[in-house]
């Protein structure tokens, strides 16, 4: 299959290329001034794309993207918010709620919830997502071990189309035996890595020391809820990156949220920095979840609940946007869209210029990729074929309307297309303007 006419920016935003693709792979992208003409424009229509392989679509200068990575989402959770409500709109009661309403939920619940958030991200162009599930081992066992289980299961179902990491969060109280034999049973299920949120824990230190002890004997990577707080005191990230140091695991290491970094003055933050760059910790930052929970008891002047987003990015820390809660009592909005999360990144961050939509398109690709422990999928010849194509011809076409016109292509196919058109009636001659 040929496509050709199209804008990739994440290799050079000012020219057009054109891709061929055989069995899977890229054997040639080629860029060129002038557009080609070809007789067929691509139509966003799946029952238009026959098994046909000798083909030219013509792009018709839309953008073409690496698939993204999703590096932090929560999709035992999502759509949980009509069982699960949070009337403070606190972190506390959202996790009060949500703890009450697992004890109800079914493994035909929890998958079905999984599944729609998984298929959704999948059409917006997501090709991997990370997600933390919840992992309490003092309700019923049942509901101890279901969200693992049914995330390991879809893992497994979705396969063909997209990966998903699952990463159990350690409870953040102190462990007694009964605890232990619990989280010795789950961690040897097969997971992907280990999840945690030490800060909001009594004893926040000896809550990493346990996550570090069983991230080594199981020998995962570890990715950390850090910080979720406004209070500038709070920083854990100082302990994480010492633990990281000690172990040897660095780059292997992700902390996400950091809201009181952008609490804390300037001298300490540009410490904690330099002390995340020293322990080559990655960095996620969750603007949707996080506009929505922090700044909770601020009058007037209401903080946003972003990290320093540009201080890490200029510190050469490799940070990284993601969706975080999807409809739940924890963030009550979301579709798994990173090019809106990209977007929201730009609002929060006030990154709005042309090289920081650049920037922002990085946060949702190959920068996420390597925080995941993937190779970036950087578009190359002999690499796999694996893009999304939008339907937009600039970048900041694109990131003004997000268009949810997008094809998703892997393996020598098209997985999916969604295809949005606006039918607007001409007016009439003769007729009065409806615009008086
Ligand atoms: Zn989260």
């Amino acid at each position: 299959m040929r496509l050709v006419n199209v804008k990739i920016p994440t290799l050079d935003p000012e020219q057009s290329y054109d891709v061929t693709i055989q069995s899977g792979k890229f054997v040639a992208i080629d860029r060129h001034d002038e557009n080609v003409h070809t007789d067929r424009p691509f139509l966003y229509d799946l029952s238009d794309y026959s098994e046909e392989t000798d083909v030219t679509w013509d792009g018709e200068g839309r953008i073409l993207l690496p698939r993204m990575v999703d590096a932090h989402m929560h999709l035992d959770k999502s759509h949980s918010l009509l069982v699960a409500k949070n009337k403070s709109g606190t972190l506390l009661e959202a996790i009060q709620s949500y703890t009450q309403a697992s004890e109800t939920f079914t493994d035909e619940n929890v998958i079905g919830r999984m599944r729609k958030t998984a298929l959704s991200a999948l059409a917006h162009g997501t090709k991997t997502i990370r997600t933390h599930i919840d992992f309490n081992t003092r309700v019923k066992e049942e509901t101890t071990f279901r969200g693992v289980r049914m995330a390991l299961q879809l893992k497994e179902e979705l396969a063909p189309y997209m990966d998903i990491q699952v990463y159990p969060m350690l409870p953040y109280y102190p462990y007694e035996d009964s605890d232990r034999k619990k989280i010795e049973k789950m961690l040897a299920l097969g997971v992907d890595g280990i999840g945690g949120a030490p800060h909001i824990s009594d004893m926040p230190y000896e809550c990493v020391d346990e996550i570090f002890n069983y991230a080594k004997t199981y020998q995962l990577p570890i990715d950390l809820h850090t910080d979720e707080s406004d209070d500038p005191t709070v920083d854990t990230v100082l302990y994480i990156a010492e633990k990281t140091m000690e172990y040897g695991f660095e780059g292997k290491v992700v902390v996400d949220h950091l809201c009181s970094l952008a609490a804390m003055d300037h001298d300490k933050a540009e410490a904690v920095i330099k002390k995340m760059k020293e322990a080559k910790l990655g960095a996620i930052t969750l603007p949707a979840a996080n506009l929505y929970l922090q700044g909770r008891d601020d009058r007037g002047v209401v903080r946003r609940g972003i990290t320093r987003v540009r201080e890490l990015l200029e510190a050469g820390v490799p940070i990284a946007t993601a969706s975080d809660n999807v409809c739940d009592p924890f963030h009550p909005f979301g579709r798994g869209d990173l090019l809106q999360i990209a977007q929201l990144t730009g609002y929060t961050a006030h990154m709005g210029g042309k090289s920081d939509l650049y920037t922002l398109l990085h946060m949702i690709t190959d920068v996420p990729a390597k925080l995941v422990g993937l190779e970036p999928n950087t578009l190359s010849v002999g690499s796999e074929a694996e893009f999304v194509l939008i339907d937009a011809t600039t970048i900041e076409e694109l990131f003004a309307e997000l268009p949810q016109t997008r094809a998703v292509y892997k393996a020598g196919e098209w997985l999916s297309m969604t295809n949005v058109t606006n039918q607007l009636r001409p007016l009439q001659k003769g007729k009065a303007n409806l615009i008086q």
